[in-house]
């Protein structure tokens, strides 16, 4: 059981950069608060690993946001990743192919506006969502947010860690690929990558994931957003 119990309907913005450990640390927080955790990620994984196999170009936004709408219509986004048509396809969206197409159909503002209702309808009963732009776009009204950041050659070495045991590539080229993919989510027009003004940020690069958890814990209570549960 949850140590801590959230106030009702509470949402928390959990934003920043590729390895930085928001995925790792939004569920340690779930698990202490009790909130169900909503990866963003996934959403845009879909369309760019969808958009790759059906030979759509992922750098048009015509025939990709057409596209869109029908997979929105077959698909169904949960706590438990993403199903289309009842399957669960959320581990084959885990992919370094699958992350670099969803950053460059991320860039696409009509694919961003067709995503954006679907991730405000789903945080509306209190989660923690975690993405690139919940805090400036999604839910700028979200009563805590947090920025989580660390050295470049810190989150390459943690994504390298996870490509190692799937025969991955060396890390140097993870560095170099990051540094592309960093590029591209902070440079681009429309909801870029970037922290919200009253954003707490955490820079992880040498706090171990539970310090992470435990700094997010003391803000959270500070604010009365949490109780603890007797
Ligand atoms: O977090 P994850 O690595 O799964 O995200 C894959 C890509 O999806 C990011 O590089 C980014 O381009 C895009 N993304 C985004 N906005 C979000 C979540 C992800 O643009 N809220």
């Amino acid at each position: 059981m949850s140590e801590w119990r959230a106030v009702n309907g509470l949402t928390i913005a959990i934003d920043g950069p590729s390895g930085s450990g928001k995925g790792t640390v939004a569920k340690m927080l779930a698990e202490e608060i009790g909130l169900p955790v909503l990866d963003t990620g996934l959403l845009y994984r879909l369309v760019g690993s969808v958009a790759l196999a059906r030979n759509i170009s992922l750098e048009t936004e015509s025939p990709l946001a057409e596209f869109v709408e029908s997979l929105l219509d077959m698909m169904e986004w949960t706590v438990d990743g993403i199903c289309i048509n009842g399957d669960n396809v959320t581990d084959t969206l885990r992919s370094e192919q699958a992350g670099e197409a969803a950053s460059k159909v991320a860039a696409m503002s009509t694919v961003r506006e067709k995503l954006l209702g679907l991730q405000r309808q789903l945080a509306q009963k209190g989660c923690i969502m975690d993405g690139r732009d919940i805090g400036t776009v999604v839910l700028p009204e979200a009563p805590a947010k947090f920025f989580l950041t660390a050295s470049i050659r810190e989150r390459a070495r943690r994504r390298w860690a996870q490509l190692k045991n799937r025969g991955g590539s060396s890390l140097d080229a993870v560095v170099a690929e990051l540094k592309m993919r960093d590029q591209r989510d902070m440079e681009r027009h429309h909801a870029p990558l970037k922290q919200a003004a009253d954003a707490i940020v955490i820079d992880s690069t040498t706090l171990r994931a539970d310090d992470v958890v435990d700094r997010m814990l003391g803000v959270l209570e500070r604010r009365k957003l949490i109780t603890a549960s007797v």
